[in-house]
C-alpha cells in the first residue's frame, strides 16, 4: 500500500528538531561514518533526499523554526503519500518539551490525512545518560506523548518508541524493527528462514540489507543478545576485505562505500560467500549474498559444519530461489 512505491522499496522519512541527530543517524547507518566523526557534521538545513544502493529509501527533513511543513501551502501530501514510516528523532539529552509538542501536532495531523503511516519515535543520544536517568527520561517522553494524544481523543495511533544511540547497535536494531513493519512479505520470509534453520541445523539466520547493516528478517527462534552484533561485525570484515582485494570502487558512483561491490571479486560474478570459525565462542558463521541488496548470515552453533557444508549450500540455494519469487530482482 502506501509504504511502497513503484520500485517496491520501503520508504522512510527522518524528522526532528535541529541538532537532534538526524544527519548523524543517516551518515552512520547509511554511509558507514564512524560515530565520533559526526561531531564535525554540518547540521541538516533542508530537505535531503537520499539515494543509495539499498533495500530501502529514505529522506531526512529538518524542522526549522516556525516552518509549517503540514501547512496546505506546502505540498506535504506528495511526500507523505509515499512514505511508510515517519522516524521522529528526539534528543534525550536536551530539553524535549517543544519537540514533543511538535511531534504530537504532526501525529494528529497525520491521523486525519495519512492514518496508516507508522510514527516511530527515536529517543536518541541515550548513551550520555546514566541507567536510571535514561529510563526515567524514556518513560517521561512516552507518557507525555500518550497523554497528549488521549487528551486529543486519539487512542490507538500507530506510534512506537525506541531508545537509540549511534555509539552502539541500538540505532541499527531500531531501524530493523521499523523496516520489518513495512514489509508485507515478512511472515513469508520468516517461514522460509525457519525452514532453512530446521533443515540444516542453523541456530540463527538473518537477512541483512548489506549497505545499512539493517536486518529485514530473521527466523522466529529467540534472539540471543549479541547475535546481531556478531553478524554485523562479520559484514564489516567482509566489506573491508572486499574493499582491499575486490573490484576497485568506481569513484564516480555516488555513495560508493564498498558494500555494493561485495561479491564482485568472485570469478564469473558469482555471489559472495564465506564461512568462518569464531574460536573464542565456538561458533561458525556462514554468509552468502542472495539478492541484489540482501545477504544471508547464519550462526551455526558449535558442531563443525564442514561435513554438512554441501547440505547448507543446497538449502541456501533453495532459499535464494524462493526469495527471488518474493522479491523479483
Ligand atoms: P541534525 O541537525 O538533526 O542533523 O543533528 P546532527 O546530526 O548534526 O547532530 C547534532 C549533534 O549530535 C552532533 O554533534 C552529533 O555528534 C551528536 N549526536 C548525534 N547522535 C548522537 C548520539 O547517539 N549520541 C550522542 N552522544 N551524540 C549524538
Amino acid at each position: 500500500p502506501n509504504s511502497k512505491t513503484q520500485d517496491g522499496k520501503p520508504r522512510l522519512l527522518l524528522m526532528g528538531q535541529r541538532r537532534s541527530g538526524k544527519s548523524s543517524i543517516s551518515n552512520v547507518v547509511f554511509h558507514k561514518l564512524p560515530p565520533s566523526e559526526t561531531l564535525y557534521l554540518e547540521t541538516t538545513t533542508k530537505i535531503k533526499k537520499e539515494s543509495m544502493h539499498s533495500f530501502m529509501d529514505f529522506q531526512v527533513w529538518d524542522l526549522p523554526g516556525q516552518f509549517d511543513y503540514l501547512d496546505s501551502a506546502f505540498d506535504s501530501a506528495e511526500i507523505f503519500s509515499e512514505i511508510g514510516a515517519l522516524v521522529w528523532v528526539i534528543d534525550a539529552q536536551d530539553e524535549y518539551l517543544e519537540a514533543i509538542t511538535k511531534l504530537n501536532a504532526t501525529i494528529l495531523k497525520l491521523q486525519s490525512t495519512f492514518p496508516s503511516i507508522n510514527v516511530e519515535v527515536f529517543v536518541h543520544k541515550v548513551d550520555g545518560l546514566s541507567d536510571d536517568y535514561r529510563s526515567d527520561t524514556y518513560r517521561d517522553i512516552v507518557q507525555r506523548v500518550q497523554d497528549e494524544l488521549s487528551d486529543a481523543g486519539v487512542e490507538n495511533a500507530p506510534v512506537s518508541f525506541y531508545q537509540t544511540s549511534i555509539y552502539d547497535h541500538s540505532i541499527f536494531e531500531a531501524f530493523s524493527k521499523v523496516i520489518q513493519k513495512l514489509i508485507p512479505e515478512l511472515p513469508t520470509l520468516e517461514a522460509l528462514l525457519n525452514a532453512l534453520c530446521a533443515n540444516c541445523r542453523i541456530e540463527k539466520a538473518y537477512l541483512f540489507d548489506i549497505v545499512s547493516k539493517i536486518y529485514i528478517a530473521t527466523d522466529t527462534s529467540p534472539t540471543d543478545i549479541g547475535s546481531y552484533e556478531i553478524c554485523s561485525d562479520y559484514i564489516d570484515v567482509i566489506i573491508d576485505i572486499t574493499e582491499i582485494y575486490g573490484k576497485i570502487p568506481d569513484p564516480n558512483e555516488e555513495f560508493t562505500n564498498g558494500a555494493e561491490q561485495i561479491g564482485a571479486k568472485e570469478v564469473g560474478n558469482g555471489p559472495a560467500e564465506s564461512l568462518i570459525t569464531l574460536e573464542k565462542k565456538g561458533n561458525y558463521l556462514y554468509l552468502r549474498e542472495v539478492h541484489q541488496y540482501l545477504t544471508l548470515i547464519c550462526i551455526l552453533g558449535d558442531d563443525s559444519p564442514t561435513d554438512r557444508k554441501g547440505l547448507i549450500d543446497y538449502n541456501v540455494s533453495v532459499f535464494e530461489h524462493a526469495l527471488t519469487q518474493v522479491f523479483p530482482r
